[in-house]
């Protein structure tokens, strides 16, 4: 899950691709040139695609 932060409306929005065009729900601005977050660590993702890590506490639910 990543998320990025609309600049136009200050609204985060959410996407399970980090690829692709990405356009703001909210207000439909264009996203795709803005900053990529890892929705769930909050930290800034580079372009490369499928090494994100895996949260630990995510892994077991009882
Ligand atoms: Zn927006």
């Amino acid at each position: 899950m990543f998320r990025k932060n609309c600049y136009k409306c200050h609204r985060p929005s959410f996407s399970s691709s980090e690829s692709g065009q990405w356009i703001c729900p909210v207000c439909g601005e264009d996203l795709t040139s803005q900053r990529l977050f890892n929705a769930i660590t909050m930290e800034k993702v580079g372009m490369r695609i499928g090494s994100f890590p895996v949260p630990k506490e995510s892994s077991k639910k009882n």
